[in-house]
């Protein structure tokens, strides 16, 4: 059954990487300081300026591992040869208090929490088209070749999962993007 986003506190963003997901989140973040962000833990190393606690929570292979074993991640998946998952103490806490809770993960982690927490809403972050995608991962500056090649071809296998989604937002203008975001997430 779709959810609807009224009924749920706990709402999943996710999309290819470079679709906008990070920019939308932090204009949300501005404009409703109320949401709270899952801050993730990833293997990742930091890119410049992103920091501690803030962006990620950045570990090791093996602390990483730790947290799967310990049952300390909500969901957790590979992407681009790097682990990343959502902290689970955090987030049950903070919807316990009752605060609006939004994770911004890939696909597989969105399935994931699909399976253990059905009663999430769901939002697929769509580009205008794969050209676009790839315009907008080079102009953010941030990937190697290499990682931009693997976030590509990871895209296009997330756009065809897209109709698993409660809502789908294409991010072709910002602003009206955003706006349907916070409309579906009952925030305007
Ligand atoms: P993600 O978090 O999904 O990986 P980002 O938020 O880092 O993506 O965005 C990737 C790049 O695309 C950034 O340089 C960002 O400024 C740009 N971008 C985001 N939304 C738009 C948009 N609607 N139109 C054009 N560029 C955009
Ligand atoms: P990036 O390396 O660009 O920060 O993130 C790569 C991808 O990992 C993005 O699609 C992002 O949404 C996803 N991601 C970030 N944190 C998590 C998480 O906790 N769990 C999962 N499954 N994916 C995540």
């Amino acid at each position: 059954m779709t959810t609807s986003s009224s009924q749920s506190r706990l709402t999943v963003l996710s999309g290819p990487s470079g679709v906008g997901k990070g920019t939308l989140v932090a204009l949300l973040r501005e404009r409703h300081p109320e949401l709270w962000l899952s801050v993730s833990a990833t293997t990742r190393p930091p890119r410049p300026g992103e920091e501690e606690g803030v962006h990620y929570f950045f570990h090791s292979q093996e602390s990483f591992q730790e947290l799967v074993a310990s049952g300390g991640l909500l969901e957790w998946a590979t992407f681009a040869g790097n682990s990343y998952g959502t902290p689970r103490g955090p987030v049950e806490q903070q919807l316990s208090a009752g605060v609006p809770v939004l994770l911004e993960i890939e696909l597989e982690g969105a399935r994931q929490v699909r399976s253990t927490s059905p009663e999430a809403f769901q939002v697929f972050l769509r580009p205008p088209s794969l050209d676009e995608l790839e315009r907008r991962i080079r102009g953010r500056g941030t990937d190697s070749e290499e990682a931009i090649q693997r976030r590509l071809q990871r895209a296009a296998l997330e756009l065809e999962a897209e109709k698993e989604f409660d809502a789908v937002v294409e991010n072709s203008d910002l602003t009206q993007a955003l706006a349907r975001l916070e409309s579906l997430m009952g925030l305007s």
